[in-house]
């Protein structure tokens, strides 16, 4: 069912990291009060524990369902890559799947095929098909309805595709598709068309035509390299990548968007970091939808990446059911500062294929910042943000604060509903 998935590297030139990667020794029980929602862990913390943190319910989970993997394994990025979840039995396993679930699994043929490191789908309910993190990662039979709007490409990428694997809309800024793989899938991709398989195909080739357009466009001042998930490429093929890029002189700066600081946090090695940190300026999105994802695991790797002087900022798809309520965001918005990521977008689900029973409707975007300014402090508040249909690129929506405008003066809503005058000029 999904033979076709890719290589979690460039297709045939690669190969997951280095064994000198791995940091192997089994890690001491954290203490019990290092949840990241209150307590991450200290600079100093951290220099002593030279192996990666794990949590007593990943701990759990890999007692339990792989007795044979010692912690030094399962810190080990390569095996959580190598032992992910990818079928039907694999996800019986270790989920009591529900009959819609176990259908849609069944079911699935193409991209976007189920994929969920066994880190990953430690966060996951065994019992609850509700579950948010579940809901994110296991096929329903929602994924199989095709509604009004709805396109397998809703933003256009493909046509504003420069040369193959390069998106160039905005001006001064491309988005660099690396590779089509993830550690894991997300249910509700926007390029669900093109990752983990299909007729989409990443080579070093077109890496090698998509960095000759940016060399020649000296335009292009920002790179931002995603996927697929660029942290998932071994350290030293993403260093020629980065390394390639900061010999344009025209391109100022280069940003990574992943996910895998979240759902494979153990790929931060200090390799990795090392190597990063010699490409600055160098930004980073960090892609999470919930605040069960702010694990003590997560917690080391945000605090790895910041501490190598990355600016990091969130990247968050509003989904029903799943993070669509204020007190949800509020909590995330604020674990995340906790873990010195800001809070950046927070996105309307794009109409993707088979995305309705995740799309909310737009007003209850709006009701959840206005619900957040002027509640909380304002590094928490991220733009909401539709893509707009057909590569318009981000349309940002914020609530109606001009109650009235007219006659050199605008009237003012705080966010406690009072009014304030002001004088226009
Ligand atoms: S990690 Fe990103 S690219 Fe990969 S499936 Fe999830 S949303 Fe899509």
């Amino acid at each position: 069912m999904m033979d076709n998935e890719q290589r979690p590297t460039l297709a045939g030139t690669d190969s997951p990291g280095s064994a000198a990667e791995t940091e192997a020794a089994e890690p001491p029980d954290p203490p019990s009060s290092l949840s990241p929602r209150l307590f991450p862990p200290t600079v100093k913390e951290r220099e002593r524990g030279a192996s990666f943190p794990q949590s007593e319910r990943s701990r759990a989970f890999r007692r339990r369902f792989f007795p044979d993997a010692p912690s030094s394994l399962w810190n080990d990025w390569r095996w959580q890559l190598q032992h992910r979840i990818r079928d039907l039995a694999g996800l019986a396993r270790v989920i009591r799947l529900s009959a819609d679930e176990r259908a849609a699994v069944a079911r699935h043929t193409g991209p976007l095929p189920v994929g969920i490191t066994p880190y990953y789908a430690s966060l996951l309910s065994e019992t609850d098909p509700d579950q948010p993190l579940r809901r994110t990662h296991i096929p329903v039979g929602g994924e199989y309805l095709r509604t009004e709007g709805e396109a397998d490409d809703p933003l256009g990428e493909d046509h504003d595709s420069a040369v193959p694997g390069l998106v160039h809309r905005y001006p001064d800024r491309v988005l660099f598709l690396a590779t089509g793989f993830c550690s894991t899938y997300c249910r509700y991709c926007t390029r669900s068309r093109m990752v983990g398989g299909g007729e989409y195909t990443f080579s070093h080739g077109q890496w090698e035509r998509a960095i000759a357009y940016i060399e020649q466009h000296t335009e292009i001042r920002d790179v931002l390299l995603s996927g697929g998930d660029p942290l998932t490429i071994a350290t030293e093929k993403l260093e020629w990548l980065l390394a390639r890029l900061r010999t344009i002189r025209h391109v100022e700066f280069l940003r990574i968007g992943t996910k895998v600081p979240v759902v494979l946090p153990q790929r931060v090695t200090r390799d990795l970091t090392r190597m990063l940190r010699r490409y600055h300026p160098l930004w980073m999105s960090l892609h999470f939808t919930h605040p069960d994802e702010l694990t003590p695991e997560v917690a080391e790797s945000t605090a790895r990446l910041a501490d190598a002087g990355i600016p990091l900022g969130s990247q968050t798809v509003l989904l029903k059911g799943i993070n669509d309520s204020v007190p949800v965001m509020r909590e995330l918005m604020h674990g995340l500062l906790k873990l010195r990521v800001k809070p950046y977008y927070l996105y309307q689900c794009d109409p993707i294929t088979g995305s309705a029973h995740f799309r909310t409707p737009v007003a209850k975007g709006l009701e959840i910042i206005e619900g957040l300014r002027g509640h909380t402090s304002g590094y928490a508040v991220p733009h909401f943000v539709i893509d707009a249909p057909g590569g318009g690129g981000k349309v940002p929506l914020v609530p109606n604060y001009v109650v009235e405008s007219g006659e050199g003066r605008l009237l003012l809503r705080n966010y406690e509903g009072h009014i304030y005058s002001y004088p226009d000029a």
